[in-house]
This record gives C-alpha cells, sequence and structure tokens, in this order.
C-alpha cells in the first residue's frame, strides 16, 4: 500500500494502471488488505503486486527502494509467486469462478425445450 503510494499504481514493466483497490482477505494474512487492479487491453481484472526488484532469496531488502509496482502478469513472469496459500486460494476462486459458469450454461441447455415426445 505504501509502496504504491511512493511507487506508482502503474505497473513497472507493461505501463498497465491501476485503477481500483479491492479489499480481500487471504488465510495466511490475519487482516483483510487491499489489493490494487487495473484492466488489461481485452477488459479483464489484473492483479497489480508490489515486487522486490533484488528478489529477498538473493538479498532483497524490504525497503521502499527495494520495491516497484508490476501488474500480475508481469509479476509471475518475473519468477516471483504469492506465497503458495494465497496462489491456492486464488487459483480456487478463479475455480470457483468458472465451475459457476459452467453449472449455470448446463442449467441453461437443460432448460431448453426438449423433445416432441412431450406433445
Ligand atoms: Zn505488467
Amino acid at each position: 500500500m505504501q509502496c504504491f503510494a511512493e511507487k506508482g499504481v502503474i505497473c513497472a514493466k507493461c505501463g498497465l494502471v491501476g485503477t481500483f483497490f479491492a479489499l480481500e482477505i487471504f488465510k495466511s494474512c490475519a487482516k483483510p488488505h487491499f489489493n490494487l487492479y487495473g484492466f488489461n487491453a481485452a477488459g479483464e481484472e489484473i492483479l497489480l503486486t508490489m515486487d522486490h526488484v533484488r528478489p529477498k532469496a538473493q538479498g532483497g531488502t524490504n525497503n521502499l527502494d527495494n520495491a516497484q509496482t508490476l501488474c500480475g502478469p508481469c509479476n509471475f513472469a518475473k519468477g516471483c509467486r504469492f506465497p503458495d496459500e494465497d496462489r491456492a486460494e486464488i487459483d480456487k476462486r478463479l475455480k470457483d469462478a468458472r465451475d459457476e459458469k459452467t453449472a449455470k450454461r448446463r442449467q441453461t441447455q437443460s432448460e431448453e425445450p426438449v423433445s416432441e415426445s412431450q406433445a
């Protein structure tokens, strides 16, 4: 959050602009926190993240001068990942959303008028 104030809300790599914050809760965090989202060219919601310029695994610090704003796809491309639990949570939500859509589609199909034998 502080990073976005200091570093801006634009992805340092592709220039995607964060346009809104969403309050979200992940299992691995005790408190709900705000996540920054923007829209890509296709109109899809893209999560913007605070990235460590120099990964912590390579001795990078949590200081703001080691922070940059990256969108999800750029961050994943770079190889940094969410903590596994968060990642799993996001994957689950995406899957749930897909399943819901599929279920609705199935329902719609089954409600379509059926064969002449009913007439
Ligand atoms: Zn990007």
